[in-house]
């Protein structure tokens, strides 16, 4: 693997590369343990809102809480996941948690607007993502309305055929379906239509730099063309000014998530917020 390594095209030993190395190693054995653990994750629910900023859904984010070390971030944890084997298993306990609450609200006849689930590329072509979202639905009693899947450009590099036909079931449970991160891939254009989407989230890395008359403005003002275009319904992530805000709104964006409005919070936050709302509305 040496010679991809990139420009350099050998691999230099420097000591941080051992520390890396002996931290995922130490995450890895957390983890395999956690798996049994399953009070360890918990799910944090980050709002997103419309142009007017109100409440139109959120996304279930999952933290682990490792005893004696603190939360630590699924920015770390979901890569080591997913190369070694674990993420199915790790995503099926965080559907569980998800769906839980979702019953629980549900019971108190809170409408909560659809919750957004991230799915690996690996998990949604196992096989297990379908079986797994039926079985869940008809246990708490959750429509489809209530749900999206949100996955990343990088999933149709391999087995594109696989991916479409998933995601086009998943849509039959009438969820929604959202391309994730979009415009970090390596996606060629052409192949978005084709795909059974319905919504598109602009990656933070584009946002963080618009509405300061720079190429982030450019990419984004094409990102929401081509979004129309398609009829895909668009979010913006990582929105933390209102400089971002008001570039992206008046571009057409519709959909809007990130620090500026909400960061993401617990889910007694997110139901007073919703009580909120309805008083208000
Ligand atoms: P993502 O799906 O793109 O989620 C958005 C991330 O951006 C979240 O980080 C969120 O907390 C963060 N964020 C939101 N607004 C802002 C903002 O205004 N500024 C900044 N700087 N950050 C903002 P988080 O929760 O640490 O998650 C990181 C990534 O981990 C996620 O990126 C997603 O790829 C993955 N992840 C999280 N939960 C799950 C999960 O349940 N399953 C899977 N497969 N992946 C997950
Ligand atoms: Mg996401
Ligand atoms: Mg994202
Ligand atoms: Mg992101």
């Amino acid at each position: 693997h040496a010679k991809e390594a990139g420009r350099d095209n050998f691999k230099v030993f420097r000591p941080e590369m051992a520390e890396q190395a002996s931290e995922t190693f130490f995450y890895a054995q957390a983890l395999r343990g956690a798996l049994n653990q399953a009070q360890q994750f918990f799910i944090v629910w980050q709002p997103k809102v419309n142009a007017r900023q109100e409440f139109i859904g959120c996304e279930a984010l999952v933290r682990w809480q490792l005893p004696d070390h603190g939360v630590v971030s699924p920015a770390i944890f979901i890569p080591i996941a997913e190369q070694q084997d674990m993420i199915i298993e790790l995503e099926e306990i965080v559907f569980h948690k998800i769906f839980q609450q979702l019953a629980h609200w549900r019971a108190q006849n809170r409408a909560v607007l659809p919750v957004a689930i991230n799915v690996s590329g690996k998990h949604l072509i196992s096989g297990r993502l379908l079986p797994l979202l039926q079985s869940l639905m008809e246990k708490f009693a959750i429509p489809g309305e209530w749900l999206e899947i949100e996955v990343t450009e990088g999933v149709f590099l391999t087995d594109t055929e696989r991916c479409i036909a998933v995601l086009k079931a998943i849509k039959q449970l009438q969820i929604k379906v959202a391309i994730d991160d979009f415009g970090t891939g390596y996606s060629s254009l052409s192949y978005l239509k084709n795909l059974p989407l319905d919504v598109l989230k602009i990656d933070r890395s584009f946002v963080d730099g618009c509405g300061e008359q720079n190429e982030s403005d450019k990419i984004c003002s094409t990102i929401l063309k081509l979004a129309e275009s398609l009829s895909l319904s668009t979010i913006a992530e990582g929105v933390e000014i209102a400089q971002q805000f008001e570039f992206l709104k008046n571009k057409g964006c519709t959909g809007f998530q990130g620090y500026y409005f909400y960061k993401p919070m617990s889910a007694e936050q997110l139901a007073q917020l919703m009580d909120c709302q309805k008083k208000s509305a």
